[in-house]
């Protein structure tokens, strides 16, 4: 694959359980044009393999990408990104994916992922915050973690929350006891919360291929979403 990218680290951090926020700055060219909720590979040294992150953060900031990386002892791809450090290189292949926000259509939106899936979500939640578009918009956001530090920026969801009326965020856990929101799988928890016509909005998921095809069962034959209206890059709806 070829390199469209160089990019030099200047930031890597833990931003929540199990997950770093990896920062890098764009040298050759020094910038980049994308959507929210592209992807990218990564392409991994001394090695014809590439692995594939979502950008993260919002295409505003064109001079650097943000990446979140999930912890996998056995990833090839995950163990190189956790090695580096500040002042490192890497190549990269951008942008990619079809799942990228509607951002001209004025349809309701509703967000849903699963743990380390939040990371598609977020550069199109930072974007639509950025460009004003939460102030006259309907978005829900739901987010199924395990326990409540997987969860991702949820004080920053929170503070959106209480900023504009139309943004709603449902965290929901699935292995935690000492927790008063919602439990269950992210589907109950949508189907319990959202109505049964929902001809009129979009949706983007991102998780397990289990959970993203659940979700799309669920909007498209339960709640009438149309299903041009579902995006993910990891799986297209056939029903
Ligand atoms: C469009 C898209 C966007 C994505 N965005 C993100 C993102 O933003 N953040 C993120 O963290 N992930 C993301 N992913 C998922 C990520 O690409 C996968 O987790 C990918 O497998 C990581 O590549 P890797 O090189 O680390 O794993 P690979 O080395 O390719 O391994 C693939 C899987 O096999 C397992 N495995 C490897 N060897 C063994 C073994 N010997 N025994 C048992 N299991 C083994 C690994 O644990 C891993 O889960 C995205 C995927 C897609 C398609």
């Amino acid at each position: 694959m070829e390199v469209t990218h160089s990019g030099q680290v200047v930031y890597s951090a833990p931003i929540s359980k199990g997950i770093i926020l990896l920062r890098i700055k764009l040298t050759q060219p020094e910038s980049v044009y994308f959507k929210a909720g592209q992807y990218l590979a990564v392409l991994l040294p001394d090695s014809e393999k590439a692995s594939y992150y979502s950008i993260a953060s919002s295409p505003n900031r064109k001079g650097e990408i943000e990446l979140l990386v999930k912890e996998d002892k056995l990833g090839v791809g995950s163990v190189y990104l956790y090695s580096l450090k500040e002042g490192d290189s890497i190549q990269l292949h951008m942008p990619m994916g079809e799942a990228y926000l509607r951002e001209d259509s004025d349809r309701n939106v509703i967000f849903v992922a699963g743990a380390s899936g939040a990371s598609y979500i977020r550069s199109m939640i930072h974007y639509l915050d950025e460009s004003d578009h939460l102030a006259h918009r309907e978005v829900h956001y739901f987010l199924g973690c395990r326990e409540e530090d997987e969860l991702l920026e949820s004080d920053y969801m929170h503070k959106l929350a209480k900023n504009y009326t139309g943004f709603h965020y449902h965290p929901a856990l699935s292995h935690q006891e000492d927790w008063d929101g919602h439990t269950g799988l992210i589907t109950e928890v949508v189907d319990r919360i959202m109505p049964n016509d929902m001809s009129k909005w979009q949706a983007y998921s991102a998780g397990s291929p289990a959970m993203v095809k659940a979700v799309a069962d669920l909007l498209i034959a339960n709640k009438s979403l149309e299903k041009n209206y579902f995006f993910s890059d990891m799986y297209t709806p056939e029903i």
